[in-house]
Protein backbone atom coordinates (compact mmCIF):
# COMPACT_ATOMS: atom_id res chain seq x y z
CA UNK A 1 0.00 0.00 0.00
CA UNK A 2 1.69 3.40 -1.24
CA UNK A 3 0.32 6.34 0.88
CA UNK A 4 1.10 10.44 0.55
CA UNK A 5 0.06 12.58 3.36
CA UNK A 6 0.11 16.28 2.78
CA UNK A 7 0.81 18.60 5.57
CA UNK A 8 2.94 17.13 8.64
CA UNK A 9 1.49 18.95 11.40
CA UNK A 10 0.30 16.89 14.26
CA UNK A 11 -2.55 14.86 12.51
CA UNK A 12 -0.62 14.39 9.22
CA UNK A 13 3.00 13.49 10.94
CA UNK A 14 0.85 10.84 13.16
CA UNK A 15 -1.23 9.53 10.06
CA UNK A 16 1.60 9.25 8.08
CA UNK A 17 3.78 7.63 11.32
CA UNK A 18 1.51 5.58 12.12
CA UNK A 19 0.43 4.20 8.63
CA UNK A 20 4.02 3.64 7.88
CA UNK A 21 4.39 1.40 11.09
CA UNK A 22 1.98 -0.57 9.74
CA UNK A 23 3.86 -1.34 6.84
CA UNK A 24 2.22 1.05 4.20
CA UNK A 25 4.89 3.19 2.52
CA UNK A 26 4.43 6.63 2.95
CA UNK A 27 5.50 9.95 1.47
CA UNK A 28 4.40 13.07 3.79
CA UNK A 29 4.73 16.23 1.90
CA UNK A 30 4.78 19.58 3.42
CA UNK A 31 5.09 23.52 1.82
CA UNK A 32 7.60 24.10 5.30
CA UNK A 33 10.69 23.67 3.54
CA UNK A 34 12.70 23.89 7.24
CA UNK A 35 10.25 21.31 8.52
CA UNK A 36 10.69 18.67 5.83
CA UNK A 37 14.40 19.41 6.05
CA UNK A 38 14.33 18.78 9.73
CA UNK A 39 12.60 15.79 9.87
CA UNK A 40 15.15 14.09 7.23
CA UNK A 41 17.62 14.75 9.40
CA UNK A 42 15.33 13.01 12.38
CA UNK A 43 14.07 16.00 14.00
CA UNK A 44 10.74 16.62 14.83
CA UNK A 45 8.30 19.73 14.64
CA UNK A 46 5.77 19.14 17.23
CA UNK A 47 6.19 17.38 20.96
CA UNK A 48 3.94 14.60 20.87
CA UNK A 49 5.08 11.66 23.19
CA UNK A 50 6.02 7.64 21.57
CA UNK A 51 5.83 10.01 17.82
CA UNK A 52 9.56 10.48 17.38
CA UNK A 53 10.60 7.00 18.06
CA UNK A 54 8.02 5.74 15.20
CA UNK A 55 9.33 8.18 12.99
CA UNK A 56 12.94 6.95 13.26
CA UNK A 57 12.31 3.73 13.55
CA UNK A 58 10.19 3.91 9.94
CA UNK A 59 12.67 6.58 8.37
CA UNK A 60 15.11 3.74 9.25
CA UNK A 61 13.22 0.56 7.03
CA UNK A 62 12.84 3.32 4.45
CA UNK A 63 8.76 2.81 4.87
CA UNK A 64 8.72 6.86 5.73
CA UNK A 65 10.02 9.66 4.05
CA UNK A 66 9.88 13.06 3.56
CA UNK A 67 9.24 15.67 0.75
CA UNK A 68 8.13 19.25 -0.66
CA UNK A 69 6.93 17.78 -4.19
CA UNK A 70 3.63 15.96 -3.99
CA UNK A 71 4.56 14.93 -7.70
CA UNK A 72 7.28 12.85 -6.23
CA UNK A 73 5.24 9.22 -5.47
CA UNK A 74 2.40 10.28 -7.07
CA UNK A 75 2.35 7.96 -9.55
CA UNK A 76 1.87 4.50 -7.72
CA UNK A 77 -0.09 6.83 -4.66
CA UNK A 78 -3.19 4.27 -3.40
CA UNK A 79 -4.55 7.34 -1.33
CA UNK A 80 -3.43 11.12 -1.10
CA UNK A 81 -4.67 12.23 2.74
CA UNK A 82 -5.22 15.76 2.76
CA UNK A 83 -4.05 16.56 6.61
CA UNK A 84 -3.75 20.85 5.99
CA UNK A 85 -4.94 22.87 8.59
CA UNK A 86 -8.14 24.60 8.39
CA UNK A 87 -8.06 27.71 10.10
CA UNK A 88 -10.55 30.02 10.93
CA UNK A 89 -11.43 32.26 8.34
CA UNK A 90 -12.30 35.97 9.51
CA UNK A 91 -16.16 35.17 9.81
CA UNK A 92 -15.33 32.26 12.13
CA UNK A 93 -15.72 29.39 8.78
CA UNK A 94 -13.11 27.01 8.25
CA UNK A 95 -10.86 28.78 5.57
CA UNK A 96 -10.41 25.72 3.10
CA UNK A 97 -7.58 27.65 0.92
CA UNK A 98 -4.76 25.42 2.02
CA UNK A 99 -6.97 22.15 1.16
CA UNK A 100 -7.94 23.38 -1.84
CA UNK A 101 -4.49 24.53 -2.69
CA UNK A 102 -3.53 20.33 -1.84
CA UNK A 103 -6.07 19.33 -4.04
CA UNK A 104 -5.54 21.31 -7.39
CA UNK A 105 -1.66 20.19 -7.04
CA UNK A 106 -3.34 16.71 -7.17
CA UNK A 107 -5.51 17.59 -10.16
CA UNK A 108 -2.03 18.44 -11.84
CA UNK A 109 0.13 15.76 -10.69
CA UNK A 110 -2.46 12.70 -10.32
CA UNK A 111 -1.86 9.89 -13.04
CA UNK A 112 -3.68 6.47 -11.85
CA UNK A 113 -6.35 6.13 -10.02
CA UNK A 114 -5.91 6.80 -6.09
CA UNK A 115 -8.31 7.71 -3.33
CA UNK A 116 -8.72 11.33 -2.18
CA UNK A 117 -8.83 11.80 1.21
CA UNK A 118 -9.98 14.36 3.61
CA UNK A 119 -8.52 14.12 7.05
CA UNK A 120 -8.56 17.45 7.97
CA UNK A 121 -11.68 19.25 9.63
CA UNK A 122 -13.55 20.69 6.79
CA UNK A 123 -17.18 21.45 6.67
CA UNK A 124 -20.23 19.32 4.97
CA UNK A 125 -19.97 19.99 1.67
CA UNK A 126 -16.24 20.79 1.37
CA UNK A 127 -15.54 17.47 0.08
CA UNK A 128 -17.35 18.25 -3.17
CA UNK A 129 -15.37 21.40 -3.43
CA UNK A 130 -12.15 19.08 -3.28
CA UNK A 131 -13.48 17.35 -6.30
CA UNK A 132 -14.45 20.10 -8.18
CA UNK A 133 -10.84 21.34 -7.81
CA UNK A 134 -9.08 18.52 -8.68
CA UNK A 135 -11.07 17.71 -11.73
CA UNK A 136 -10.85 21.68 -12.85
CA UNK A 137 -6.88 21.84 -12.29
CA UNK A 138 -6.93 18.17 -14.62
CA UNK A 139 -8.68 20.14 -17.14
CA UNK A 140 -6.74 23.25 -16.90
CA UNK A 141 -3.53 20.42 -17.56
CA UNK A 142 -5.18 18.34 -20.24
CA UNK A 143 -5.87 15.11 -18.29
CA UNK A 144 -8.45 13.34 -17.45
CA UNK A 145 -7.57 10.58 -14.85
CA UNK A 146 -10.15 9.00 -12.60
CA UNK A 147 -9.99 9.30 -8.38
CA UNK A 148 -12.67 8.76 -5.73
CA UNK A 149 -13.11 11.38 -3.07
CA UNK A 150 -13.46 10.14 0.62
CA UNK A 151 -13.72 11.86 3.94
CA UNK A 152 -11.98 10.58 7.08
CA UNK A 153 -12.37 12.98 10.11
CA UNK A 154 -9.63 12.44 12.64
CA UNK A 155 -10.13 11.87 16.41
CA UNK A 156 -7.08 12.09 17.77
CA UNK A 157 -6.14 13.87 20.95
CA UNK A 158 -2.65 15.66 21.34
CA UNK A 159 -0.88 14.29 23.68
CA UNK A 160 -2.31 10.24 23.35
CA UNK A 161 -2.39 10.68 19.35
CA UNK A 162 -0.08 7.71 18.64
CA UNK A 163 -2.77 5.08 20.79
CA UNK A 164 -5.90 7.05 19.12
CA UNK A 165 -4.62 6.13 15.83
CA UNK A 166 -3.10 3.03 16.78
CA UNK A 167 -6.14 1.67 18.79
CA UNK A 168 -8.64 4.25 17.82
CA UNK A 169 -12.17 3.70 19.45
CA UNK A 170 -13.67 3.99 15.52
CA UNK A 171 -13.03 4.94 12.39
CA UNK A 172 -15.66 7.20 10.46
CA UNK A 173 -15.02 6.94 6.76
CA UNK A 174 -17.42 8.94 4.28
CA UNK A 175 -17.43 7.55 0.54
CA UNK A 176 -19.46 7.51 -2.19
CA UNK A 177 -18.25 4.29 -4.26
CA UNK A 178 -17.36 0.90 -3.28
CA UNK A 179 -14.07 1.20 -4.96
CA UNK A 180 -12.87 3.74 -2.49
CA UNK A 181 -14.84 1.90 0.74
CA UNK A 182 -12.41 -0.85 -0.49
CA UNK A 183 -9.49 0.75 -0.28
CA UNK A 184 -10.09 2.30 2.77
CA UNK A 185 -10.58 -1.00 4.50
CA UNK A 186 -7.59 -1.90 3.21
CA UNK A 187 -5.47 0.92 4.85
CA UNK A 188 -6.99 0.59 8.39
CA UNK A 189 -7.39 -3.39 8.30
CA UNK A 190 -4.57 -3.25 10.26
CA UNK A 191 -5.74 -1.35 13.07
CA UNK A 192 -9.06 -3.63 12.90
CA UNK A 193 -7.29 -6.52 14.50
CA UNK A 194 -7.94 -4.90 17.95
CA UNK A 195 -11.66 -5.25 17.49
CA UNK A 196 -12.81 -1.88 16.61
CA UNK A 197 -15.12 -0.79 14.00
CA UNK A 198 -14.82 1.15 10.91
CA UNK A 199 -17.85 3.10 10.45
CA UNK A 200 -18.72 3.89 6.79
CA UNK A 201 -21.24 6.24 5.87
CA UNK A 202 -21.92 9.16 3.22
CA UNK A 203 -19.71 11.95 2.84
CA UNK A 204 -21.58 14.86 4.72
CA UNK A 205 -22.05 12.87 7.26
CA UNK A 206 -18.79 11.61 7.96
CA UNK A 207 -17.87 15.66 7.86
CA UNK A 208 -20.91 16.46 10.16
CA UNK A 209 -20.06 13.74 12.63
CA UNK A 210 -16.46 15.60 13.09
CA UNK A 211 -17.96 19.04 14.12
CA UNK A 212 -20.61 17.42 15.78
CA UNK A 213 -18.16 15.44 18.32
CA UNK A 214 -15.98 18.57 18.56
CA UNK A 215 -19.59 20.50 19.56
CA UNK A 216 -20.93 18.14 22.14
CA UNK A 217 -17.52 17.61 23.87
CA UNK A 218 -16.93 21.29 23.87
CA UNK A 219 -20.52 22.05 25.23
CA UNK A 220 -19.83 19.24 28.68
CA UNK A 221 -16.83 21.52 29.39
CA UNK A 222 -18.85 24.59 29.10
CA UNK A 223 -21.91 22.87 30.98
CA UNK A 224 -19.36 21.71 33.98
CA UNK A 225 -18.01 25.00 33.80
CA UNK A 226 -20.87 26.62 34.42
CA UNK A 227 -22.70 24.53 36.92
CA UNK A 228 -18.88 24.75 39.21
CA UNK A 229 -19.27 28.99 39.31
CA UNK A 230 -23.03 27.74 40.65
CA UNK A 231 -21.55 25.24 43.12
CA UNK A 232 -19.39 28.33 44.29
CA UNK A 233 -22.05 30.38 44.75
CA UNK A 234 -24.27 27.64 46.67
CA UNK A 235 -21.37 26.09 48.51
CA UNK A 236 -21.41 22.97 46.88
CA UNK A 237 -18.41 21.28 45.13
CA UNK A 238 -17.99 20.24 41.68
CA UNK A 239 -16.11 17.26 42.30
CA UNK A 240 -18.67 15.74 44.29
CA UNK A 241 -21.52 16.38 41.59
CA UNK A 242 -19.07 15.16 38.80
CA UNK A 243 -19.07 11.54 40.69
CA UNK A 244 -22.66 11.47 41.24
CA UNK A 245 -23.45 12.43 37.64
CA UNK A 246 -20.68 10.54 36.00
CA UNK A 247 -22.14 7.24 38.01
CA UNK A 248 -25.44 7.68 35.41
CA UNK A 249 -24.12 5.81 32.39
CA UNK A 250 -26.12 7.86 30.28
CA UNK A 251 -23.65 10.30 31.20
CA UNK A 252 -20.63 8.87 31.25
CA UNK A 253 -17.46 10.29 33.66
CA UNK A 254 -15.71 11.55 31.09
CA UNK A 255 -14.80 14.40 29.89
CA UNK A 256 -16.76 16.15 33.10
CA UNK A 257 -14.06 18.14 34.43
CA UNK A 258 -14.24 21.84 35.48
CA UNK A 259 -11.17 24.01 34.98
CA UNK A 260 -10.24 27.41 33.22
CA UNK A 261 -12.12 26.22 29.92
CA UNK A 262 -10.94 24.58 26.79
CA UNK A 263 -8.51 25.71 24.13
CA UNK A 264 -6.24 24.27 21.48
CA UNK A 265 -6.21 23.47 17.70
CA UNK A 266 -9.93 22.57 17.60
CA UNK A 267 -12.29 22.64 19.93
CA UNK A 268 -12.44 26.78 19.53
CA UNK A 269 -12.42 26.80 15.72
CA UNK A 270 -14.44 23.85 14.91
CA UNK A 271 -17.55 25.24 17.65
CA UNK A 272 -17.22 28.58 15.33
CA UNK A 273 -16.75 26.91 11.82
CA UNK A 274 -20.17 24.86 12.77
CA UNK A 275 -21.93 27.83 13.96
CA UNK A 276 -21.09 30.06 11.20
CA UNK A 277 -22.73 26.93 8.90
CA UNK A 278 -25.59 27.06 10.66
CA UNK A 279 -26.15 30.53 10.18
CA UNK A 280 -24.87 29.97 6.43
CA UNK A 281 -27.97 27.69 6.17
CA UNK A 282 -30.08 29.85 8.33
CA UNK A 283 -29.99 27.44 11.35
CA UNK A 284 -28.15 28.69 14.04
CA UNK A 285 -26.76 26.76 16.69
CA UNK A 286 -28.01 28.74 19.78
CA UNK A 287 -26.91 26.28 22.38
CA UNK A 288 -23.42 27.28 20.62
CA UNK A 289 -23.30 30.46 20.97
CA UNK A 290 -23.76 30.04 24.69
CA UNK A 291 -20.97 27.44 24.81
CA UNK A 292 -18.19 29.66 23.50
CA UNK A 293 -19.45 32.60 25.45
CA UNK A 294 -19.05 30.67 28.77
CA UNK A 295 -16.06 29.25 27.63
CA UNK A 296 -14.52 32.69 27.32
CA UNK A 297 -15.69 33.99 30.05
CA UNK A 298 -13.89 31.06 32.11
CA UNK A 299 -10.53 31.30 30.76
CA UNK A 300 -10.19 34.41 33.05
CA UNK A 301 -11.65 32.36 36.28
CA UNK A 302 -8.80 32.28 37.65
CA UNK A 303 -7.54 36.11 37.37
CA UNK A 304 -10.89 36.92 38.65
CA UNK A 305 -10.02 34.96 41.84
CA UNK A 306 -6.55 36.02 42.56
CA UNK A 307 -7.83 39.70 42.00
CA UNK A 308 -10.53 39.45 44.53
CA UNK A 309 -7.41 38.42 47.09
CA UNK A 310 -4.64 40.23 45.86
CA UNK A 311 -6.63 43.67 44.23
CA UNK A 312 -6.99 44.76 41.02
CA UNK A 313 -3.62 46.23 40.67
CA UNK A 314 -1.31 43.44 40.85
CA UNK A 315 1.91 45.86 40.33
CA UNK A 316 4.69 44.77 42.60
CA UNK A 317 3.43 41.26 42.61
CA UNK A 318 4.87 38.30 41.50
CA UNK A 319 2.88 35.30 39.99
CA UNK A 320 4.44 32.03 39.40
CA UNK A 321 2.33 29.99 36.28
CA UNK A 322 2.49 25.79 36.05
CA UNK A 323 1.93 24.83 32.77
CA UNK A 324 1.23 26.76 29.50
CA UNK A 325 -0.01 24.39 26.73
CA UNK A 326 -3.36 24.13 26.31
CA UNK A 327 -3.31 20.53 27.86
CA UNK A 328 -0.79 17.94 29.13
CA UNK A 329 1.42 15.73 27.36
CA UNK A 330 1.49 18.40 24.18
CA UNK A 331 3.78 21.76 23.13
CA UNK A 332 0.37 23.07 21.51
CA UNK A 333 0.08 26.42 22.45
CA UNK A 334 -2.92 27.28 20.21
CA UNK A 335 -6.18 28.95 22.38
CA UNK A 336 -4.39 27.91 24.68
CA UNK A 337 -6.09 29.43 28.40
CA UNK A 338 -2.91 30.32 29.36
CA UNK A 339 -2.37 32.89 27.11
CA UNK A 340 -5.13 35.28 27.94
CA UNK A 341 -4.71 34.56 32.07
CA UNK A 342 -0.98 35.82 31.51
CA UNK A 343 -1.94 38.82 29.06
CA UNK A 344 -4.09 39.83 31.74
CA UNK A 345 -1.51 39.55 34.96
CA UNK A 346 0.60 41.62 32.98
CA UNK A 347 -2.10 44.07 32.03
CA UNK A 348 -2.60 44.51 35.76
CA UNK A 349 1.25 44.78 36.38
CA UNK A 350 2.06 41.52 37.51
CA UNK A 351 5.82 39.91 37.20
CA UNK A 352 4.76 36.56 35.56
CA UNK A 353 7.27 33.68 36.00
CA UNK A 354 6.39 30.86 34.10
CA UNK A 355 7.18 27.13 33.82
CA UNK A 356 5.77 23.80 31.36
CA UNK A 357 7.64 21.05 30.85
CA UNK A 358 7.87 21.29 27.24
CA UNK A 359 5.45 24.29 25.68
CA UNK A 360 8.00 27.17 26.62
CA UNK A 361 9.65 27.85 23.66
CA UNK A 362 5.70 27.56 21.53
CA UNK A 363 4.50 29.85 24.47
CA UNK A 364 7.05 32.60 23.68
CA UNK A 365 5.43 32.93 19.99
CA UNK A 366 1.98 33.32 21.45
CA UNK A 367 2.30 35.41 24.42
CA UNK A 368 3.54 38.77 23.22
CA UNK A 369 4.34 40.03 27.21
CA UNK A 370 7.06 40.06 29.47
CA UNK A 371 7.36 36.58 31.18
CA UNK A 372 10.45 34.89 32.80
CA UNK A 373 10.70 31.39 31.98
CA UNK A 374 12.30 29.21 34.66
CA UNK A 375 14.21 25.94 34.73
CA UNK A 376 12.26 24.46 36.83
CA UNK A 377 9.03 24.82 38.82
CA UNK A 378 10.36 25.27 42.06
CA UNK A 379 12.60 28.05 40.05
CA UNK A 380 8.84 30.13 39.20
CA UNK A 381 7.98 30.22 42.94
CA UNK A 382 10.80 31.96 44.19
CA UNK A 383 9.20 35.16 46.04
CA UNK A 384 5.93 34.52 44.44
CA UNK A 385 2.55 35.99 45.78
CA UNK A 386 0.53 33.07 44.22
CA UNK A 387 0.79 29.93 42.04
CA UNK A 388 -1.52 29.38 39.85
CA UNK A 389 -1.69 26.08 38.27
CA UNK A 390 -3.21 26.00 34.69
CA UNK A 391 -2.15 22.61 32.77
CA UNK A 392 -2.26 19.37 35.07
CA UNK A 393 0.90 18.17 34.33
CA UNK A 394 1.78 14.67 35.83
CA UNK A 395 4.80 16.21 37.30
CA UNK A 396 2.80 18.79 39.10
CA UNK A 397 0.59 16.49 41.26
CA UNK A 398 2.77 15.63 43.99
CA UNK A 399 4.89 18.75 44.76
CA UNK A 400 7.00 18.95 47.97
CA UNK A 401 4.70 21.48 49.82
CA UNK A 402 7.20 22.33 52.46
CA UNK A 403 9.71 23.67 49.57
CA UNK A 404 7.14 25.26 48.00
CA UNK A 405 5.76 27.38 50.77
CA UNK A 406 9.47 28.05 51.78
CA UNK A 407 10.03 29.77 47.94
CA UNK A 408 6.95 32.08 47.73
CA UNK A 409 6.10 35.15 49.68
CA UNK A 410 2.61 34.57 50.17
CA UNK A 411 1.13 30.80 50.63
CA UNK A 412 -1.48 31.23 48.16
CA UNK A 413 -2.36 28.60 45.41
CA UNK A 414 -4.69 28.49 42.59
CA UNK A 415 -5.48 25.94 40.90
CA UNK A 416 -7.24 25.48 37.70
CA UNK A 417 -7.95 22.06 37.36
CA UNK A 418 -8.65 21.15 40.58
CA UNK A 419 -5.82 18.34 41.18
CA UNK A 420 -4.55 19.51 44.97
CA UNK A 421 -6.42 18.64 48.00
CA UNK A 422 -7.99 21.82 49.81
CA UNK A 423 -7.92 19.95 53.19
CA UNK A 424 -4.24 19.15 52.94
CA UNK A 425 -2.84 22.53 51.76
CA UNK A 426 -4.82 24.81 54.29
CA UNK A 427 -3.46 22.24 56.95
CA UNK A 428 -0.14 23.13 55.33
CA UNK A 429 -0.62 27.15 55.93
CA UNK A 430 -1.71 27.74 52.36
CA UNK A 431 -4.48 29.63 50.88
CA UNK A 432 -5.89 27.60 48.40
CA UNK A 433 -8.63 28.30 45.28
CA UNK A 434 -9.88 25.75 42.99
CA UNK A 435 -12.57 25.91 40.24
CA UNK A 436 -16.24 25.17 41.51
CA UNK A 437 -16.31 24.63 45.12
CA UNK A 438 -18.11 26.94 47.33
CA UNK A 439 -17.03 28.30 50.76
CA UNK A 440 -13.32 28.62 50.56
CA UNK A 441 -10.50 31.15 51.10
P1 LIG B 1 -0.90 21.90 11.74
O1 LIG B 1 -1.07 23.36 11.61
O2 LIG B 1 -0.16 21.32 12.89
O3 LIG B 1 -0.25 21.31 10.40
C1 LIG B 1 -0.69 21.63 9.12
C2 LIG B 1 0.49 21.46 8.16
O4 LIG B 1 0.03 21.60 6.82
C3 LIG B 1 1.60 22.48 8.35
O5 LIG B 1 2.83 21.83 8.56
C4 LIG B 1 1.60 23.28 7.03
O6 LIG B 1 2.89 23.72 6.66
C5 LIG B 1 1.07 22.23 6.07
N1 LIG B 1 0.52 22.78 4.82
C6 LIG B 1 -0.28 23.84 4.62
N2 LIG B 1 -0.55 23.98 3.31
C7 LIG B 1 0.09 22.99 2.66
C8 LIG B 1 0.19 22.60 1.29
N3 LIG B 1 -0.44 23.27 0.34
N4 LIG B 1 0.94 21.53 1.00
C9 LIG B 1 1.58 20.85 1.95
N5 LIG B 1 1.51 21.16 3.28
C10 LIG B 1 0.78 22.22 3.62
O7 LIG B 1 -2.40 21.32 11.70
P2 LIG B 1 -2.98 20.06 12.51
O8 LIG B 1 -3.16 20.42 13.94
O9 LIG B 1 -2.24 18.83 12.13
O10 LIG B 1 -4.44 19.99 11.86
C11 LIG B 1 -4.66 19.60 10.52
C12 LIG B 1 -6.14 19.40 10.33
O11 LIG B 1 -6.60 18.31 11.15
C13 LIG B 1 -7.01 20.59 10.69
O12 LIG B 1 -8.11 20.64 9.84
C14 LIG B 1 -7.46 20.26 12.11
O13 LIG B 1 -8.68 20.88 12.44
C15 LIG B 1 -7.62 18.75 12.02
N6 LIG B 1 -7.48 18.04 13.31
C16 LIG B 1 -6.52 18.39 14.19
C17 LIG B 1 -6.38 17.68 15.37
C18 LIG B 1 -5.33 18.05 16.39
O14 LIG B 1 -5.41 17.55 17.50
N7 LIG B 1 -4.35 18.89 16.07
C19 LIG B 1 -7.22 16.59 15.65
C20 LIG B 1 -8.18 16.24 14.70
C21 LIG B 1 -8.31 16.97 13.53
Amino acid sequence: MKIIVVGTGYVGLVTGACLSDVGAEVVCIDIDQQKIRNLQAGILPIYEPGLEEIVHRNAQKGRLSFGTDIASGIREADAIFIAVGTPEGEDGSADLKYVIAVAEQIGEHLEDYAVIVTKSTVPVGSSVKVKEAISASMARHGRQVPFDVASNPEFLKEGAAINDFMSPDRIVIGVESDRAAKVMEQIYKPFLLNGFRIIFMDIPSAEMTKYAANAMLATRISFMNDIANLCEILGADINQVRSGIGSDPRIGNKFLYAGIGYGGSCFPKDVKALMRTGEQHGHPLKMLEIVEEINEKQKLVLFRKLCRILGTDLTGKRIAVWGLSFKPQTDDMREAPSIETIHALVRAGAEVRAYDPVAMKEAGRHIDQPVTYTEDEYTALEDADALMLLTEWREFRLPDWERVKALMRRPLILDGRNIYNAKELEAQGFVYQCIGVGNQG
